[in-house]
C-alpha cells in the first residue's frame, strides 16, 4: 500500500546514488512504482496517468542533492506536484462570497454523502469566524426527515432554518428562503438540496432548475472521501448538470487513503474547499492540500528533510569539499564545514528520524552526533589556529592543551576528535571517488 512508495523508490534508486542528474530511464523506472501506488491509493487511472507525466517532466534532468537520495528526491517532487494539483490557485479555498447580500451558497451531493451535517458545519462557520448572518434552508420536500435534521442541526449549532411550510415545491422554497433572508438582513442563505440514494435524471433536472433560479455564488459539491471512485463518478454525472465551483470532502476523520481526492479536483476543475472531519457540528476544515499530500504519500517526513537539506546545504562548498577529499586533501576545515551542514539538518539524530525505517536508530545517533556533539566538535576545530587546521600533524601536547582550553573541553576530546578525523581522512582516500557525496550524505544513507 501507499506506506511503502517511499521504500518501493528508495529500492528503485539506491543503484542511482552518486549519479550527478536524474535521467529519463530513472525517473521512468521510479513513476512506474508511483503510479501503481496511486492506484493503490483509489486514483483513477487517466488522473494516475496524467499526474505522472507532469512529476516527469519536473524530474528528468533534475540535479540530484549531495545529501539525500535521489528516490527521496523523486518522492519530494511527487509530493510537490500532488500539492499543486490538489491545491489550485491561491484563495482557491476560500468561499467567494463577494455579492451583495443576501449571498446564495447551493449545497448538493448524494444522500448519505453529509450534506446536511456540511450545510450546518459550513454556516456555523460563517457565523463564528466571519461573522456572517446565516439562513439555513433544506429543500428536500420529499423527506421531511431531512427538513427536520436541518432544524435540528441548527438549533445545535445556533444557526437559523427556515420555518418549515408543507405543500411547497424545492423551487418555491429556495425563492421564499432568499426573500425572507433579504427581509431580515441575512448575509448568506444557505441550501441544501434534496440527496438520493444514486443519481436519478429527475434529481438532476431539480438540482439544475434551483441552480438557475437562485443563481448561487457557490455551488458546493458533497463528496464522501470513503467511496473513493465512486465518488469520482459522482461528481462527473453533477458536473455534467450543474456548475460545481467547490467541493466539501466528507469522511476524512476515516481511513480512506484520500486518493479520490485528486481524482476529483482533475474531474471537477473545481477546488476542495473545505474537509468534513467527523460528526461533531465543528468538525470542517478549511482543505490544506499540504496535509492531504503527505496522507496520500504516507510515508514520514522525506518531504521535510528534502527542503532542509535543498535549503541549507551549500552545494557549491560541498562540491569543493568533494573534489578535495577525492584528492585526500582533506583537512579540519572541511570537517568544521561537513559537521555545520549537519548541524543546520538537526542532526544525525534529526536526519535519522525523518528517514524511513530509521526512527529506532534516532536515540543513538544522537548521542553521538546530535547537534551538541557537533558543535562540541566544531568548538575544537574552531579553537585551533588556521596553520593547525591544514596540518593537524603538528598538533602537540602544549598545542592540544591550548586548544581544549579554548573551547572548553578536555584534552581527550581533542585527541578523539583528531582520531577521528585521522580515521575519516585515511577513509576518504581509500574511497577515492565514493568521496563525492560529501559526508553528510555517506552518514545519512
Ligand atoms: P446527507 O444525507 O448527505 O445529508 O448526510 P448527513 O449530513 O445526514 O450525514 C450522514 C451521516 O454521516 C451522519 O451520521 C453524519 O453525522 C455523518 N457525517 C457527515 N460528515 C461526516 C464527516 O466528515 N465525518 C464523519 N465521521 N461522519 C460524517
Amino acid at each position: 500500500m501507499f506506506d511503502t512508495l517511499s521504500e518501493r523508490l528508495g529500492g528503485v534508486f539506491d543503484r542511482l546514488r552518486g549519479r550527478g542528474a536524474l535521467t529519463e530511464e530513472d525517473v521512468n523506472e521510479a513513476l512506474r512504482e508511483v503510479r501503481v501506488a496511486l492506484i493503490e491509493a483509489d486514483v483513477a487511472l487517466p488522473v494516475a496517468r496524467s499526474f505522472v507525466k507532469k512529476v516527469k517532466e519536473r524530474a528528468v534532468g533534475r540535479e540530484v542533492l549531495k545529501s539525500v537520495t535521489p528516490g527521496q528526491q523523486v518522492v519530494k517532487i511527487v509530493h510537490d506536484v500532488l500539492v499543486e494539483t490538489l491545491g489550485g490557485g491561491e484563495g482557491d479555498h476560500e468561499l467567494n462570497l463577494n455579492r451583495p447580500a443576501p449571498v446564495p451558497i447551493l449545497m448538493v451531493g448524494l444522500q448519505g454523502s453529509g450534506k446536511t451535517t456540511s450545510t450546518a458545519k459550513i454556516a456555523l462557520r460563517l457565523q463564528k469566524a466571519e461573522k456572517k448572518k446565516v439562513l439555513m434552508a433544506s429543500l428536500d420536500t420529499r423527506r421531511p426527515a431531512a427538513m427536520e435534521q436541518l432544524a435540528v442541526l441548527g438549533e445545535q449549532a445556533g444557526v437559523k432554518t427556515l420555518p418549515i411550510v408543507k405543500g411547497q415545491s424545492a423551487v418555491q422554497i429556495a425563492k421564499r428562503a432568499m426573500e425572507a433572508a433579504k427581509l431580515q438582513g441575512f448575509d448568506v442563505v444557505m441550501l441544501d438540496t434534496a440527496g438520493r440514494l444514486s443519481i436519478d435524471e429527475q434529481l438532476m433536472a431539480e438540482v439544475q432548475e434551483i441552480h438557475r433560479t437562485t443563481d448561487p455564488a457557490e455551488t458546493l459539491l458533497v463528496l464522501d472521501a470513503l467511496t473513493g471512485q465512486d465518488a469520482v463518478q459522482t461528481a462527473e454525472r453533477f458536473k455534467e448538470r450543474v456548475p460545481v465551483t467547490g467541493v466539501v470532502l466528507t469522511r476524512l476523520d476515516g481511513d480512506g487513503r484520500g486518493g479520490a481526492a485528486l481524482s476529483m479536483r482533475e474531474v471537477t476543475g473545481a477546488p476542495i474547499k473545505f474537509a468534513g472531519v467527523g460528526e461533531k457540528i465543528d468538525a470542517l476544515d478549511v482543505f490544506d492540500p499540504e496535509r492531504m499530500a503527505g496522507r496520500i504519500l504516507g510515508m514520514g517526513d522525506i518531504v521535510g528533510l528534502v527542503e532542509k537539506a535543498a535549503q541549507e546545504i551549500d552545494q557549491e562548498k560541498a562540491e569543493k569539499a568533494a573534489k578535495r577529499m577525492a584528492k585526500g586533501e582533506f583537512d579540519l576545515d572541511d570537517l568544521a564545514d561537513q559537521f555545520v551542514q549537519m548541524r543546520k539538518m538537526g542532526g544525525m539524530g534529526a536526519i535519522m528520524g525523518m528517514m524511513p525505517g530509521m526512527g529506532k536508530f534516532k536515540e543513538a545517533a544522537e548521542q553521538g552526533m546530535g547537534s551538541k556533539e557537533l558543535a562540541r566538535q566544531e568548538a575544537i576545530i574552531r579553537s585551533m589556529t588556521k596553520k593547525e587546521r591544514k596540518n593537524p600533524k603538528i598538533m602537540n601536547a602544549s598545542r592540544k592543551k591550548r586548544v581544549a582550553a579554548g573551547a572548553g573541553v578536555q584534552v581527550h576530546d581533542v585527541n578523539r576528535l583528531l582520531k577521528s578525523y585521522q580515521a575519516m581522512s585515511t577513509l576518504m582516500k581509500k574511497m577515492g571517488k565514493g568521496g563525492k557525496r560529501g559526508m553528510a550524505a555517506q552518514l545519512g544513507q
